[in-house]
């Protein structure tokens, strides 16, 4: 795909009780081209008013949609997945036009894995189990009703589908806000949904900013559970709005995670991987192993690995087949993330890579930072951008302390050519994933944070299972 297929319209309307239908206020939001650093497109700015409508569509769809046998919400599923595949590559121009993501890369995660998750839940949706029994009760599984969904900006399709999937195969309905920078690929979603005939109101469209259409969909009194995804200070918000009227929440937050490359491991392929994975969409990936631990011994040379691994993320037009860093999604995150190098570099770390970036989009350098303090502010501090730290240590021990020595508890990694050990360092880690000398994603696995990473599962059975209440019924 080129440059020349991203070819944004303005959209006008949302998306509520199955209908297109213009936002009761006349604001709209500018969405950006991160790379030509101009405006490509515009959408609506809801309300609170629009929030009021949107919750009451999926509070009137619930019951009906909760009733539908679960095989048949999994149809309506399929349909979707359908509509959803058919805009496949309007999906990843739409994602590296609007976000900045390398082409290769849009097709890859940003479009093919919300369509595997769709695809998981599609199934989980037959099969899940709704019943169970212990002595005399019958447990039934039953949906939690409307949920309010907000999701951040860096994996715009895959962090609604995570929701969106989820709570409709559980029987729940849904409200949701995407993120105010890459709203254009939720109304691919959304014409997708209406293609696909799912019934009105079971899912629902309120795209504005945080504080006016965010807030009103977390302190709304119809909505039973507000599902987020995105930065630890305002899920914290979010959990107090939430908290006044006890309702749910569901809070996937940042990361600052640790790679963990014991003294057996090969490190040549440690140290490569773990570059690929901090700098994967420029660094703007919760998961991130921001943090690379290596042995003291082995410091001067895994240094040398980075620096070479990093060589290779050359920047440029997203569009371009052969660029593998894009630009960060906005300009206020290119400053967010210069000013963490410029603190990291007053606070003693030694800079290793060039700083030169192109004239035009909002590039950070894939940078790798040496002699990181593990108590100082790039050490510590989620900065979501292509920023690499690397830290060493003496022995396992203190490898396990320094890792865990994090507010977050997200993801991380450990190498090493004993598996048992890899092992029981993974499961002296504080964090929610923990990949082993390079094992795979797992879409169908468990994924959340420990500590302030954040609160309750997504993905596979126990993202389904969030979205539903146990009722005990005694016979
Ligand atoms: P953000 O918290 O600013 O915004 C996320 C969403 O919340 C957006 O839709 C935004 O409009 C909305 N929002 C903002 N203020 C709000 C308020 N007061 N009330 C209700 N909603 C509000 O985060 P971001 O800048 O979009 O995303 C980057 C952050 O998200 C990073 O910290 C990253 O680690 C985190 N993140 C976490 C995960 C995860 O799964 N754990 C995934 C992606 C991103």
């Amino acid at each position: 795909m080129a440059r020349a297929d991203f070819t944004p319209a303005d959209r006008g309307e949302l998306y509520i009780g199955g209908q297109w239908r213009p936002a009761r206020g006349g604001g709209t939001i500018a969405v950006e081209d991160p790379f030509t650093e101009q405006v490509v497109a515009h959408v609506p700015a809801g309300t609170p008013a629009d929030v009021d409508e949107a919750v009451a569509a999926a509070k009137s769809a619930f019951e009906p949609w909760a009733a539908l046998a679960p095989s048949v919400r999994a149809e309506h599923l399929s349909r979707l997945h359908q509509s959803l595949a058919n805009r496949s590559d309007q999906i990843a121009t739409t994602v590296t036009g609007e976000l900045g993501t390398p082409i290769k890369v849009s097709h890859r995660v940003q479009t093919g894995l919300p369509l595997t998750v769709l695809d998981g839940y599609i199934r989980l949706a037959a099969e899940a189990a709704q019943e169970g029994e212990i002595g005399n009760s019958l447990i039934l599984r039953e949906p939690i009703g409307v949920v309010g969904a907000i999701t951040p900006w860096n994996y715009p399709l895959h962090q609604v589908m995570a929701k969106v999937a989820a709570a409709l195969a559980a029987g729940c309905t849904v409200v949701l806000k995407p993120s105010e920078l890459t709203p254009l690929v939720a109304y691919l979603l959304f014409d997708a949904v209406h293609e696909a005939g799912l019934p009105p109101g079971v899912v629902n469209l309120v795209p504005g900013t945080g504080p006016e259409v965010g807030q009103a969909i977390a302190g709304h009194s119809d909505v039973d559970m507000v599902s987020f995804t995105g930065s630890t200070a305002t899920g914290r918000r979010i959990s107090h709005l939430a908290a006044d009227r006890i309702a749910k929440v569901s809070l996937e937050l940042g990361g600052k995670s640790a790679n963990v490359i014991l003294d057996d491991a090969d490190l040549a392929r440690a140290v490569k991987t773990g570059v690929g994975n901090a700098f994967l969409n420029a660094g703007q990936t919760c998961t991130a192993w921001t943090r690379m631990l290596v042995p003291a011994t082995q410091y001067e040379q895994a240094c040398e690995l980075a620096v070479q691994a990093a060589k290779a993320y050359a920047m440029g037009d997203p569009f371009d087949e052969t660029t593998r860093l894009g630009p960060l999604a906005s300009a206020t995150q290119r400053d967010r993330v210069h000013g963490f190098v410029r603190q990291g570099r007053a606070e003693g770390a030694t800079l290793l890579t060039p700083d030169d970036v192109p004239d035009r989009g909002y590039f950070v350098a894939p940078t790798v930072l040496a002699d990181v303090d593990p108590k100082s502010t790039v050490a510590q501090e989620e900065i979501f951008g292509p920023v690499l730290a690397v830290i060493p240590f003496g022995d396992d021990d203190e490898a396990v302390a320094i890792a865990n020595d994090s507010r977050y508890g997200l993801a991380g990694a450990v190498w090493s050519g004993d598996p048992d050990r890899a092992l029981a360092v993974a499961k002296r880690l504080r964090t929610g994933a923990v990949d082993v000398n390079g094992g795979a994603f797992n879409p169908l696995a468990p994924f959340g944070g420990y500590k302030q990473s954040g609160l309750g599962r997504e993905l596979g059975v126990f993202g389904l299972e969030e979205f539903q209440q146990v009722k005990a019924v005694q016979r």
